[in-house]
């Protein structure tokens, strides 16, 4: 069967209401509820967020087991949060501690077995495992929906979505899947399949689904627009391009502004807190201020602080001045647009390398950091590709869990060499004490010494 997308954008949004009501997720319901929410006054804004704040710290007061504890500790009871400055006194949520009280932080009048599973990504850190409502999703999906409005998209038109592939997806016959994407009005284009013989593929797909917008992980967005440039070609319709998940260079920006003719909007957001903040039309940062509260971490004297989030929508695992070890600036300027949600600057080092293999196959390294996800045992590690066939895999091992851990290292080893069939990949496994930072002091989950990062590696440029 041959899927188009040539129908009008009526069609397309009638097509993905009723996906959304057989599937019980109202994000077109709650689009509604938000979408003006970033053209009220400053005020206004601060105001409600202030409202939001306390009626997620009585929720997580009253059915959260770890802020009950917390609150009793201060001697204190949620509702004498009362100010700005009280609320500045919660003491921060670090990533040790979720680490530590996993069960506790989840609310606990409804069963866990309601909420799913979800492990942080990126390329820094080590990752976390954490819960996740369907309400919590439905309102991060209006949420994007909301930051993809800003282009003159509309709900309905056709989103390509360059995305990290999951077994479900893999699993999925070609009309399962193709029909999945019509009807979610939501192409996925897999950077883990992005060599050059994928990346003509998706040329014809984007000429039949014809996208309205772009979104997901900048460096295959780049790659993409720079591999259509080379062949001398330029695609058109596409109303805006967001990038999210890793840092965007320069260079990177200007080729997918070249080749599609429209703007790059970045966006900021992360697996366990989401929908953090995205670019306006004016190229300014604006914090989501319905979905997150940013604060600086004032213990941090020069230079970017590391921000400290609150999550507002999300109430199974409430994140409450959560440290996530990403670091920025906060301004208080307001910006030429008519959104008037507050502006920030970020100031990641977030990057994936892509990783070239024998046969010409490029994976991003998203790929690898899904591999050692759930993995118990594993304090930290790293995959580094040293040459076209080897990969070195450094683990720091943590205590206990041995059996589990090693179970998890053959079961990636199989997995990489399967990227490669016929063409061996050596993985050489070398347990470490610690893995060196990189120039700019950061942990890297995944190098690569091979080239496929065309078009723009990262000069040590601040962002546009
Ligand atoms: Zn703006």
């Amino acid at each position: 069967m041959s899927v188009s997308a040539k129908q009008g954008p009526t069609f397309g949004r009638m097509l993905l209401a009723l996906t959304c009501k057989l599937r019980g997720t109202d994000i077109l319901g709650k689009l509604k509820q938000i979408e003006n929410a970033p053209f009220r006054s400053r005020e206004e804004i601060r105001n409600k967020q202030f409202q939001d704040i306390r009626a997620l710290l009585a929720h997580a007061e009253a059915k959260v087991p770890y802020y009950r504890n917390l609150f009793r500790q201060l001697g204190m009871r949620s509702e004498d949060v009362r100010t700005w400055g009280d609320f500045s006194r919660i003491p921060i949520l670090t990533k040790d501690i979720i680490r530590a009280n996993q069960q506790d932080l989840i609310r606990e009048d409804i069963p866990i077995e309601r909420l799913s599973p979800h492990f942080s990504g990126g390329s820094t850190g080590v990752p976390l495992k954490f819960f996740r409502s369907r309400e919590y999703m439905v309102a991060s999906d209006a949420g994007t929906y909301r930051n993809l409005e800003q282009c003159g998209w509309r709900p309905g038109e056709m989103i390509a979505f360059f995305w990290g592939g999951s077994d479900k997806l893999y699993r999925m016959s070609r009309l399962q899947f193709e029909m999945r994407q019509f009807v979610r009005r939501q192409y996925q284009f897999d950077p883990f399949f992005s060599g050059d013989q994928d990346m003509l593929g998706w040329i014809g797909l984007f000429e039949r689904i014809r996208p309205g917008v772009i979104l997901g992980y900048a460096s295959t967005i780049a790659r993409f627009a720079a591999f259509i440039e080379s062949r001398g070609k330029k695609l058109n319709g596409v109303k805006g391009v967001f990038t999210t998940a890793e840092k965007i260079y320069r260079p990177q920006r200007e080729v997918i502004e070249r080749v599609f003719g429209c703007k790059v909007f970045d966006s900021y957001g992360s697996s366990e807190v989401q929908n953090i903040a995205a670019e306006c039309p004016a190229g300014r940062m604006h914090i989501n201020a319905d979905f997150v509260v940013v604060e600086e971490d004032e213990a941090e004297a020069d230079g970017p602080r590391p921000f400290l989030l609150t999550s507002l929508q999300n109430f199974s695992m409430p994140f409450i001045r959560y440290r996530n070890e990403d670091c920025g600036y906060l301004s208080e300027e307001m910006c030429s647009c008519p959104n008037h949600f507050p502006l920030m600057r970020l100031e990641i080092a977030r990057t994936s390398d892509n990783f070239l293999l024998p046969g010409g196959r490029v994976v991003h390294g998203e790929f690898f950091t899904h591999l050692m996800y759930g993995s118990d045992g594993i304090v930290n590690f790293q995959f580094h590709q040293t040459s076209l066939d080897e990969i070195v895999l450094s683990i720091v091992p943590g205590a206990g869990a041995e059996e589990r851990r090693d179970e998890k290292i053959r079961d990636s080893i199989r997995q990489i060499q399967e990227l490669s069939p016929g063409r061996p990949i050596r993985v050489e496994v070398r347990y470490v004490e610690s893995i060196p930072l990189s120039s700019a002091g950061k942990h890297r989950f995944t190098r690569s010494d091979v080239n496929a990062q065309a078009p723009a590696e990262p000069a040590p440029a601040g962002r546009s």
